[in-house]
């Protein structure tokens, strides 16, 4: 989708000896410097130094400091409010080609400081280098596949027609100030995914990173910046929901919110907004999933094995789309159980700096301590068909773990880590089982494998998700070519990196006029 304006973002060939040389020397210099995530707010003087300071430690290794954050205060969140209520109208009186042209550069920047960014992503998220690459791969995408959105849709107005003597226009523009909730599993792609659209569509722009990511999140702000984003446009306010995001969320001056995170939390929005005085705005919200794959007889084992591993416990089974429940027609059930218990014995679990690791640990202890509690508690239902060996050390790791399930009736809340329920079903109960997914309430990924066309059609028909995927791994949606975003319980659309989602971010006029 838009060809040459919009070229592959770069990467690194991470089988290329020297790349990989060029990247582990990048990453170094960068882990020398100590990371800072503070409040961004204009150009006002503030005395941050003067303010308490947390210290950040890596996941992996709670020796490790990171860096420091300051969270934001009253003061700084009313600056912000102010600053981007007054600039927001200035911002969306910019020519479009303007505004894709900084976005632009912003993606250059991405590009250039890759090896750093990478290194942060493994320090502060414990993300490995694939799903670090991923990351600024990602984040590129988002901003050249919107700055060509802009050119084409947002400069100038669009011409319709009428009656003679009267001249009829439409034209997209900014809402005004947006606030941008983002989450910590995706902390440059997807948090430079929302600040770009809601800047690329005219908005001034109230960034409000998750608070254990705060240092990515300030260093894509300040490369933004940079690139030429005005700084009294873009804030960036780091803290925790309570005390930032719904302040933010609660003040009438702010007239659209994008929000990735929890289901509850998107909840807790949708209230505040219904509740609260002021003009009606949207909310797009994505949240969790309960996501299914069914595989049938006909499928390719070793492919559907490979596929389980990447889609349950890459990146530790912190996505959004991760696989959750695996149904196995019980004909081939015990086969490939055991050839996917062989390749989880395989799993490298280990220290997100290595290029070999695999599975790397989950974001904090809140979320390790939550999913052993789970195990714990649910030892007596779900038959633990492999567990993983952990490794010595203090990183918040939890092992990647596959269980039984005897009926979908067992299963409890979205587990947002490396855990995988298999239900088995016979062949003829194959639509009770679409039915069954369906009946959860989610609708964000789901996949099949099966070599047999017609069931893959009528499953596809029938299961209420916004990404499918036959014969194939169901993570890791590309900007452009994988639109990504669920439906029910998983989120309000419209789709990130999809044709429909910069709209959400504007506002439509019509002027006619009479000539
Ligand atoms: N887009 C990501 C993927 O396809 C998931 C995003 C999320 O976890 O919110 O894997």
């Amino acid at each position: 989708l838009y060809g040459e304006r919009r070229p592959n973002a770069k990467g690194v060939d991470l089988s290329d000896i020297r790349e990989l040389d060029a990247l582990a020397k990048g990453m170094q210099d960068a882990d020398a410097q100590t990371w800072r995530g503070i409040p961004l707010i204009g150009g006002g003087q503030t005395d941050f130094d003067k303010r308490s300071a947390i210290t950040v430690k890596s996941p992996a290794n709670n020796d490790i400091s990171v860096g420091e954050v300051v969270w934001s205060n009253e003061d700084d969140i009313e600056a912000a409010l102010a600053g981007a209520a007054a600039a927001a109208d200035g911002w969306s009186a910019t020519p479009g080609r303007e505004r894709a042209a900084i976005l632009r550069r912003y993606a250059d920047l991405l590009e250039s400081h890759m090896a750093e960014l990478i290194a942060l992503c493994a320090r502060e998220a414990g993300k490995n280098i694939g799903d670090g690459v991923a990351e600024v791969r990602e984040a590129v995408d988002f901003c050249r596949y919107y700055a060509c959105q802009v050119e084409d849709e947002f400069d100038g107005e669009m011409l319709l027609p009428g009656p003679t003597g009267e001249r009829n226009t439409y034209r997209l523009v900014g809402r005004g100030v947006f606030v941008c909730i983002c989450p910590w599993n995706f902390p440059l792609a997807i948090f430079t995914g929302q600040v770009t659209a809601a800047l690329a569509a005219g908005n001034a722009v109230i960034a409000k990173p998750a608070e254990q990511t705060c240092l990515i999140g300030h260093r894509a702000i300040e490369l933004m910046h940079e690139a030429g984003v005005p700084r009294d446009v873009l804030y960036f306010l780091p803290g925790d929901g309570p005390s930032v995001g719904a302040k933010l969320v609660a003040d009438q001056r702010i007239a659209g919110i994008a929000f990735t995170g929890s289901l509850a939390t998107a909840k807790a929005i949708n209230k505040t907004l219904a509740e609260r005085d002021g003009p009606l705005i949207p909310m797009i919200a994505e949240t969790g999933g309960q996501n299914a794959m069914i595989v049938d007889s006909s499928a390719l084992i070793e492919q559907v094995v490979a596929d389980v591993i990447r889609s349950g416990f890459q990146s530790a089974g912190q996505r959004c789309s991760a696989l959750r429940v695996l149904y196995v027609q019980n004909d081939i059930a015990d086969t490939l159980l055991t050839m996917l218990s062989g390749a989880m014995a395989e799993l490298s679990i280990d220290d997100p700096w290595k290029l070999s690791t695999d599975v790397t640990p989950v974001i904090d202890a809140e979320a390790r301590d939550g999913l052993v509690d789970y195990v714990e508690k649910t030892r007596q239902k779900l038959d633990t068909i492999y567990a993983c060996e952990l490794p010595e050390g203090n990183g918040t790791y939890v092992a990647p773990r596959a269980v039984e399930l005897k009926s979908i009736d067992d299963l409890g809340e979205e587990q947002f880590g490396p855990i995988v329920h298999v239900i088995r079903y016979e062949a003829e109960n194959i639509d009770d089982v679409v039915d069954q997914i369906n009946q959860l309430g989610y609708g964000l990924t789901f996949g099949i494998h099966s070599r047999i066309d017609t069931t893959v059609e009528r499953v596809v028909r029938r299961i209420k998700v916004g990404n499918a995927y036959v014969n194939r791994n169901m993570i890791g949606a590309v900007v452009g070519v994988h639109p990504f975003g669920g439906e029910g319980l998983s989120g309000t659309g419209p789709k990130a990196g999809g044709p429909h989602y910069l709209h959400r971010f504007a506002t439509e006029r019509a002027i006619s006029r009479d000539t």
